[in-house]
């Protein structure tokens, strides 16, 4: 089938907020690699209500090539991945590639991931090559983070912290119908995917501005990963409270035999309020890990809305005609 204006062949999707010393070379960049690549494609910007001048920046561009990109403006921030929701729902490209504003995945890899595409397979994610470009912290963070997601559920990506994806029409698709609120992208997209694999991507520092991920927030998406995607952490929870609540009866049936045979004492009385205390606590794990899968039944019963679109910047000829 002939691609026209409205089907372009390949998206590519960016969340941005507060990015505007990066939009010139990121537009300028990805315009001149994606013409190399000789088919259509249309390039999805999200302004996730960036409070500096990312969209008077972008518009430039707009007008610049009104037929290259599509801008969807937020009326406030909504955060990375709903961003990227926003961008998947209005995609109209067969192949769809996502990746970040900030340059530190150069756009110039982004051929490697069609040519994976190309191979047929429906999702191809990445990697970073070579020592991470971040703060050390982050990088003990997700490896930490990796290995326990792929005990707790079946999601294997080497690197998940790495956007530079690409992703087939039908995960696309499967991923914008999931009434969930998994924060997550990547791995709910990975459930989907019938043939995964991954590339290695050069990796650069943020070209310029700040990230605007702090230790809350990834603490926050890592929580949501895990809960995410398995009752595992559950039945962790589970199986440890029964191996100590079987320790605690041997416990008490020890001290009630030292109680009949050698009368009432008090001392180890310290000994007793530790195991209290630990216990305690680890009820509390368990009632915090009850209240993140409540939490998330919560989210979906409410039913908001994930953003708020003020206005969407398109050429007349790709007006949304459905
Ligand atoms: N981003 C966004 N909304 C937010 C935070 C970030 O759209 O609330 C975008 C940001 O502009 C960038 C991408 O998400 O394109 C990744 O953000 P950042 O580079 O700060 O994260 P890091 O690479 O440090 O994980
Ligand atoms: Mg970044």
């Amino acid at each position: 089938m002939m691609a026209t204006l409205n089907s372009p062949e390949l998206s590519v999707v960016v969340p941005m907020y507060n990015e505007e010393p990066n939009v010139d070379e990121l537009c300028s960049r990805l315009v001149a690699v994606l013409e190399k690549l000789g088919r259509t494609f249309e390039i999805v910007v999200v302004n996730d209500g960036s409070k500096d001048h990312t969209l008077e920046a972008l518009l430039k561009w707009f007008k610049k090539y009104p037929d290259y990109f599509r801008i969807l403006d937020f009326n406030s921030n909504f955060g990375h991945h709903n961003a990227l929701w926003a961008g998947f729902e209005h995609v109209r490209g067969e192949i769809i590639f996502t990746m970040d504003a900030d340059l530190q995945n150069p756009p110039e890899e982004l051929p490697k991931l069609l040519e994976k595409i190309d191979e047929g397979y429906d999702y191809v994610g990445s990697w970073r090559l070579g020592k991470r470009q971040d703060a050390k912290w982050r990088d003990w963070a997700s490896k930490l983070d990796n290995k326990l997601r792929a005990k707790v559920s079946d999601i294997c990506m080497r690197d998940q912290g790495c956007m530079l994806r690409a992703y087939r029409r039908s995960i696309v698709d499967a991923v914008v119908r999931c009434g969930d609120y998994t924060a997550f992208i990547p791995a709910l997209a990975y459930k989907f995917a019938s043939r995964y694999t991954e590339v290695g991507m050069k990796h650069a520092p943020r070209f310029k501005g700040e990230t605007k991920y702090g230790l809350y927030y990834l603490l926050r998406t890592h929580f949501d990963l895990m809960t995410g995607f398995s009752l595992v952490p559950l039945q962790w929870f589970t199986l440890i409270s029964l191996g100590l609540s079987v320790a605690s009866l041997l416990w008490m049936l020890y001290l009630l035999g030292r109680r009949l045979w050698s009368g009432p004492e008090a001392d180890g009385i310290f000994t007793l309020f530790a195991i209290l205390f630990f216990m305690i606590s680890v009820a509390m794990v368990g009632i915090g890990l009850i209240g993140e899968y409540v939490g998330r039944m919560f989210q979906i019963l409410q039913n908001r809305p994930r953003y708020i679109l003020k206005n969407l910047y398109e050429s007349a000829s790709k007006q949304e005609d459905k």
